[in-house]
C-alpha cells in the first residue's frame, strides 16, 4: 500500500474549515520553555503552544492523574513530528503523542513532556483496500469517523471503545482498545498490520510482517543503525525468553498490560515465521515511538443483531454462567449489576430504560446474536432462554429484536459509568484497577475474592462490564483527596492484583498500564520479563524520551537504559488530580448550585471522559466541532475553570482578559453540556456565574449591557419603526456599529416591526372566550417575537384558538425573560426580570393557566434558569406551568383537538439547544409530524448565532463556522423545506451563506396546516 507523506485520499486531514482562525491559545510562553518553544516554531509548521493554559489543558485525560507538560506541538505531516521530535531530544525534553486524550489510567499524562497532540491534523484516511480488508491511516482520525468512512464498503475497524466518537485509531493502537465485542473479534493487536512510527533519532521506523532470516530480513539486521539494532533486540528477547512468556502470559481474550512480546513473533498464514513490531507497537502508550501512519484490518459488518438480556438474583450466578454463554455464538456478553439498575432507574435521563428490569435481579447478562453468526434469532435466543432459564439461573429474560429495542438496552448499558462518576460529594468511583481480567471460568469466585477486599478496605463497587471476555469495570468508591483514601487504592490494587494472578488473569485487560498500573508490572511479569522490557524500550529509545515511566520503569539511574532520571520510578500515589494537598474554592454564588453539590463540585464533575470532543451526534460542544482546539471543548474550560479555583492558576486569573476571551467568551452557553455531557457540567451555568463575578470586580462593558438589554433596545427601536430600520440601513451604520459596540459588520441587525405582537393582539382580543374555552394559557411576549418577528407569536395564537384554548398575551408587570443578561452574566438583571415575572404571573398559574413561549430559549430560562435564580419556593410552580408552544400543542392537543391537512411538504426540523438539554426538544417535530407533515429531525448541534454571539465582531468567523456545520446537515437532508423555532437560528440558517431565507417557525407550518 502507497508511499510515505502522501495525501490522504479519502477525506481532508484537516478538520472542516482551516483551524487557525480559531486559534486563542495566546498566550506566553512559560520562561522554562521559551528555547524549546522557539525551536520547535522554527522546525514544526504546525502550531506549537508552550503557555500555562496549553499546560493546564493538556495536564489531564480521562484519569485520575494530573501533571503539566513543557508544552503541546500540533503536527500536520510526518515531517513535523520529525522535526519536532529531534527538537525535542535535543532539549533533553520528553516526547508524549496523545489523540484524543480519553485514556483511563493517566497515559496520556506526561511531566515536563513535549505532547504531540495528533488528533487536530493527522487524522486522514489515506486508503482503503475493500479486496484486502485494509485501510491504511493516520493515527488522529476518530475511530466513529473511520467507520462512517467505511460504511459505502460494508467494512469497519472491528475494536470498539466505548469512547469510539472521539477516541483516535492512533490512541486505540497505543491502548490496544478495544470494546463489547471482544468475545467475536478480539483486540486491537489483531487487526494491526502495519504501523510507520518516528523513532526518538528520528529515523522512520516501518513495522511490518518480516519473514525472519529472509534476505529483508538479513539486509535490515546487516546495518548499523536503530532498525538492525531493535530487530535482533526483540527477536533475541522472544527467543531467550520462550518459557517465561509462555507461562507469564495469561490465555486471555483481553491482555493489554506490559509490552505483547508473545504477538511479535508468529507463524503467517503462509506458514512462515515472521517478526511485525506493529504488534509490539500496539498497546506501547506511546513509549516506542510516534505512530504517524498504520495498516489496520477491516471485518464485514453483520447486517443485523438481536440481544437477550438474562436476569439472576446472585451475582455470582450470573458470573457462573458466563462461559456456558459463550458456547452459544455470541457476539457480546455483557454485565450489569443491582447498583446500575438502580442508580439508573432514579436518574431523569436512564429512568425509562431501567423500568423493564424485574425487580429482585441482582446482576443481569446481556447477549447479543449478530446475522453472521445465526440466521434464525428467535431459535437462537429459544436455546439459550431453554439453557439459562428452564434449566439455569436466570428467573426471567428480556428479548430485544428491533434496533430501537436493543438501542434502549446499550444505552443501560453504557449509562454505568456516567451515572457512577456523576455521585455527589468526594467519596467517586474511581479508576485504577477498572479492568482487570480473568479467565470467564474464573469469573464467579474472582468476584467474590474482589468483594472480600472491597469488605476489608471498607468500600463498595458497582460490577459491570464486558463479562464474555473476563473483564469487570469494577470501580470502589473512594476520596482520593485525603490522604488515606489514597493509601487504600494502592493497598486495593496490591490486593487485587494478587488475586488476578491467583485467577490467572492480566491487571489491564483494556485501558492499559499508564500511571495507575506500570508500577505493578514487574508483579505481573517477574523478572525475567520485566527485564526484557527495559531491553525492549531502550532498543527502540536508547535514551528513555518517548513518554518515559509507563508501561515500563527503571528503579534507578543506574538501572538499564540512560545515565539520566527518565523513567525512573513508578507509584501510582504520584501525580493524582485531586491527592490530600488538593483545595478549591467554594465561592458564594449568586446561582443555587446546591444540586450540584455546589460550583466547585460542579467544576470537578469533569472527569476528562472526552464526550465533548464528539464531533457527529448530539449538541455539545458546537465550538469544538468547529475549532477542533482542546481549549474550545467542555472539558478544555472545565480544566482551566478547575486550575483558576484551586491555586494552579492564579486566583485573580479568572478576572484577567485572557481568561475572559478563551474560556469563557467562547462558550456559546448553548447548554448542551448539561444534557450531554455524562456526568452534567453544565458549563453555561458556570461561565454566568463567572462572568456575573468578573462584571462585578471589573464592571461591565457598553456592549455587555447593550445586549444583555435588548429588550429595551427592541422596545425604543419598534416604537421608532420604520425610521429606526432606515437608520439601520444608512451607510456606514455597520462601521459605527463594529467601531462603537463591537458588533459585526457582516451582520444584518434584526430589523423592527412596526406593530408589536402585544399591540397586534390588543387590537385583536381573544376569540375563545374563556368561559368555553378548554383551557386558560398566557403567550409570553419575548423580546424577537413581540418586537422583532411577531409573525410565530400570531400563529401560536390562531393555532390555541383552533384548539379552543382561550389565549391572553401576557402584558402589564411582565419584564423580559431575562435570557439575555443571563448570558452577559448580569445575573442581577436577570434575577430582577424572574423575580417580576414569577410576581406577575404567578397569580395566573395558581388558578390553572399555563404560561407558553414561542421562543425556546426563554421557555427554557423560565423552566431551568429561575430555578436557580430565584431563592423563592414559589419558582417551581412557575417553571412547572412554563411550556414551550410546541411543548404545549404536542403534549395536549395537538392530536385530539385540532384538525390539520397539511401538504405533503417533507421538512427539515432544527431543534433548539435549550431545550435539547432539557429534554423537550422532540415535541416541535411530533407536533408538525402530527399533523401530517413528513419531518426530518435533524441530530444538530448550536446553529452558532446563540443570541447575541454571531453578532460580536472577535466571534464572527467562529459563529460562521459552526452555522456550516448546521448547514451540512440541512443539506444532506431529504427534506425540502427547514424549519426552526429559534430566532437565532432561524437568523443563522437564513443567511446568504446558508439558506438564504429565513426559515419559518414550526407554529407557522402548524398554522399553515390547519384544516
Ligand atoms: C468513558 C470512557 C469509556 C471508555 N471505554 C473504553 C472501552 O470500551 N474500551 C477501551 O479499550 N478503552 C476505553 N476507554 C479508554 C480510551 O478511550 C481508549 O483506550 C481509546 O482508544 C484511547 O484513544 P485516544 O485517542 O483518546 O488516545 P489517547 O488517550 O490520546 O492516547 C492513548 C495512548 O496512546 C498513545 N498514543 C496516542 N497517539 C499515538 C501515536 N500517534 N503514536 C504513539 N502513541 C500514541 C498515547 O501516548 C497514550 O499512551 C474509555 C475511556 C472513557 C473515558
Ligand atoms: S466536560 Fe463532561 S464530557 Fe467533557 S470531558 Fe468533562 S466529563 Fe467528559
Ligand atoms: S454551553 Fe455549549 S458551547 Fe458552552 S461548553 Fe457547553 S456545550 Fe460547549
Amino acid at each position: 500500500m502507497g508511499a510515505e507523506n502522501q495525501e490522504p485520499m479519502v477525506r481532508p486531514a484537516d478538520p472542516p474549515g482551516d483551524p487557525s482562525p480559531f486559534e486563542r491559545q495566546s498566550g506566553e510562553t512559560v520562561s522554562e520553555y521559551v528555547d524549546l518553544a522557539s525551536d520547535l516554531d522554527e522546525s514544526v509548521s504546525g502550531a506549537v503552544r508552550f503557555d500555562e493554559y496549553a499546560q493546564i489543558l493538556y495536564a489531564t485525560d480521562g484519569s485520575i492523574y494530573q501533571a503539566r507538560p513543557a508544552g503541546v506541538v500540533y503536527p500536520k505531516d510526518i515531517d513535523d513530528v520529525r522535526a519536532a521530535v529531534e527538537v525535542a531530544v535535543d532539549h533533553e525534553t520528553p516526547i508524549l503523542p496523545r489523540g484524543a486524550g480519553s485514556s483511563l489510567a493517566g497515559q496520556t499524562v506526561g511531566p515536563g513532556c513535549v505532547v504531540l497532540d495528533m488528533s487536530r491534523h493527522m487524522d486522514g484516511l489515506l486508503e482503503v483496500d475493500a479486496e484486502t480488508q485494509q485501510a491504511r491511516i493516520q493515527p488522529g482520525i476518530v475511530q466513529d469517523d473511520l467507520e462512517d468512512e467505511l460504511t459505502d464498503v460494508g467494512l469497519k475497524f472491528a475494536p470498539d471503545p466505548a469512547s469510539s466518537n472521539r477516541s483516535t485509531v492512533g490512541g486505540g493502537i497505543g491502548n490496544n482498545s478495544t470494546g463489547a465485542h471482544s468475545v467475536r473479534y478480539g483486540i486491537t493487536d489483531a487487526y494491526t498490520e502495519e504501523v510507520k512510527a518516528i523513532l526518538p533519532d528520528g529515523s522512520l521506523l516501518h513495522a511490518r510482517e518480516i519473514v525472519l532470516d529472509s534476505e529483508e530480513y538479513d539486509e535490515i539486521v546487516s546495518k548499523d543503525d536503530r532498525e538492525a539494532e531493535i530487530y535482533e533486540t526483540v527477536r533475541g528477547l522472544v527467543e531467550d525468553n520462550e518459557a517465561e512468556i509462555e507461562a507469564r502470559y495469561p490465555e486471555l481474550k483481553r491482555r493489554v498490560s506490559g509490552y505483547n512480546l508473545d504477538r511479535v513473533v508468529y507463524e503467517n498464514d503462509g506458514g512462515e515465521e515472521v517478526i511485525n513490531l506493529s504488534k509490539l507497537y500496539v498497546g506501547s502508550e506511546g513509549t516506542l515511538g510516534v505512530i504517524v501512519e498504520a495498516t489496520v484490518g477491516l471485518v464485514t459488518v453483520p447486517e443485523e443483531t438481536a440481544l437477550a438480556l438474562y436476569f439472576f438474583e446472585d451475582l455470582v450466578d450470573a458470573m457462573k454462567a458466563v462461559p456456558e454463554a459463550l458456547e452459544f455464538d455470541v457476539s457480546a456478553v455483557e454485565l450489569m449489576d443491582d447498583e446500575v439498575f438502580r442508580l439508573a432507574a432514579e436518574s431523569d435521563g436512564y429512568s425509562e430504560y431501567a423500568e423493564p428490569i424485574p425487580e429482585g435481579t441482582a446482576a443481569a447478562l446481556m447477549l447479543e446474536y449478530d446475522s453472521e453468526l445465526h440466521d434464525d434469532f428467535e431459535a437462537a435466543i429459544e436455546a439459550t432462554n431453554a439453557h439459562f432459564v428452564e434449566e439455569g439461573d436466570a428467573f426471567d429474560v428480556l428479548e430485544a429484536y428491533t434496533d430501537g429495542d436493543q438501542k434502549d438496552i446499550w444505552s443501560l448499558r453504557k449509562a454505568a459509568i456516567p451515572l457512577l462518576m456523576g455521585l455527589q460529594g468526594d467519596p467517586k468511583p474511581y479508576p485504577f484497577i477498572e479492568d482487570a481480567t480473568v479467565p470467564p471460568e474464573e469469573l464467579a469466585e474472582y468476584v467474590v475474592g474482589f468483594e472480600e477486599v472491597l469488605e476489608d478496605h471498607d468500600t463498595s463497587a458497582a460490577y459491570f462490564a464486558h463479562a464474555g471476555s473476563g473483564t469487570l469495570h469494577i470501580r470502589p468508591i473512594l476520596n482520593l483527596k485525603d490522604e488515606e483514601g489514597i493509601e487504600k487504592m494502592h493497598s486495593i490494587t496490591d490486593d487485587v492484583t494478587d488475586l488476578v494472578l491467583k485467577h490467572h488473569g492480566a491487571f489491564s485487560g483494556e485501558h492499559g498500564d499508564g500511571m495507575a498500573r506500570t508500577e505493578f508490572n514487574p508483579k505481573m511479569y517477574g523478572e525475567d520479563l520485566w527485564n526484557a522490557f527495559k531491553q525492549v524500550k531502550t532498543a527502540f529509545d536508547p535514551e528513555w524520551f518517548m513518554h518515559p515511566g509507563n508501561v515500563v520503569y527503571r528503579d534507578s539511574s543506574e538501572d538499564f537504559g540512560p545515565d539520566n532520571h527518565r523513567g525512573v520510578g513508578a507509584d501510582m500515589r504520584e501525580n493524582l488530580r485531586y491527592g490530600s494537598s488538593y483545595q478549591s474554592l467554594e465561592p458564594q454564588t449568586k446561582l443555587d448550585f446546591s444540586d450540584e453539590g455546589g460550583f466547585s463540585h460542579l467544576v470537578e464533575l469533569c472527569n476528562g471522559c472526552g464526550t465533548c470532543r464528539q464531533t457527529d451526534e448530539n449538541t455539545m460542544c458546537p465550538t469544538f466541532r468547529a475549532s477542533r482546539e482542546e481549549v474550545q471543548t467542555t472539558r478544555g474550560r472545565a480544566n482551566t475553570l478547575r486550575a483558576a479555583i484551586s491555586g494552579e492558576l492564579p486566583e485573580e486569573e479568572i478576572y484577567s482578559d485572557r481568561f475572559q476571551k478563551e474560556v469563557l467568551d467562547l462558550c456559546v452557553g448553548c447548554k448542551g453540556c448539561k444534557s450531554d455531557c455524562p456526568t452534567g457540567v453544565d458549563f453555561a451555568k458556570l461561565k454566568a456565574e463567572v462572568k456575573y463575578k468578573y462584571h462585578e470586580e471589573e464592571g461591565t462593558s457598553l456592549r455587555s449591557k447593550l445586549f444583555g438589554n435588548v429588550d429595551r433596545v427592541n422596545s425604543i427601536g419598534s416604537a421608532l419603526a420604520p425610521v429606526s430600520n432606515w437608520a439601520q440601513s444608512l451607510p456606514g451604520s455597520d462601521l459605527i456599529a463594529e467601531k462603537v459596540l463591537g458588533i459585526a459588520p457582516e451582520r444584518d441587525l434584526p430589523k423592527f416591526s412596526n406593530e408589536t405582537l402585544v399591540d397586534w393582539f390588543e387590537s385583536r382580543g381573544p376569540k375563545v372566550a374563556e368561559a368555553d374555552a378548554e383551557d386558560t394559557v398566557l403567550l409570553f411576549p419575548d423580546t424577537y417575537t413581540n418586537y422583532n418577528y411577531p409573525e410565530p407569536g400570531k400563529a401560536a395564537v390562531e393555532l390555541l384558538e383552533a384548539a379552543n384554548v382561550h389565549v391572553r398575551v401576557a402584558v402589564g408587570e411582565v419584564a423580559a425573560s431575562g435570557r439575555a443578561a443571563f448570558s452577559m452574566g448580569l445575573l442581577d438583571e436577570a434575577e430582577r426580570r424572574a423575580q417580576t415575572n414569577l410576581d406577575a404571573l404567578l397569580p395566573y398559574v395558581e388558578d390553572g393557566w399555563s404560561v407558553l413561549f414561542v421562543e425556546p430559549s426563554d421557555a427554557v430560562m423560565f423552566q431551568d434558569e429561575y430555578v436557580d435564580l430565584l431563592d423563592d419556593d414559589r419558582v417551581q410552580d412557575l417553571a412547572v406551568a412554563a411550556y414551550g408552544v410546541c411543548e404545549y400543542l404536542n403534549t395536549y392537543r395537538v392530536t385530539d383537538d385540532i384538525e390539520f391537512d397539511a401538504s405533503d411538504e417533507y421538512l427539515t426540523y432544527h431543534g433548539h439547544c435549550n431545550q435539547k438539554a432539557l429534554n423537550r426538544d422532540h415535541h416541535a417535530a411530533a407536533a408538525l409530524s402530527a399533523a401530517g407533515y413528513e419531518v426530518d429531525a435533524l441530530d444538530s448541534s448550536c446553529c452558532g448565532m446563540a443570541g447575541s454571539f454571531g453578532y460580536e465582531a472577535e466571534h464572527y468567523e467562529l459563529s460562521k463556522a459552526i452555522g456550516e456545520i448546521l448547514h451540512e446537515k440541512v443539506e444532506e437532508s431529504p427534506g425540502s423545506e427547514i424549519v426552526a423555532p429559534g430566532a437565532s437560528c432561524r437568523s443563522q440558517l437564513g443567511d446568504d451563506d446558508f439558506v438564504g431565507e429565513r426559515p419559518a417557525h414550526p407554529v407557522e407550518k402548524l398554522r399553515e396546516a390547519l384544516a
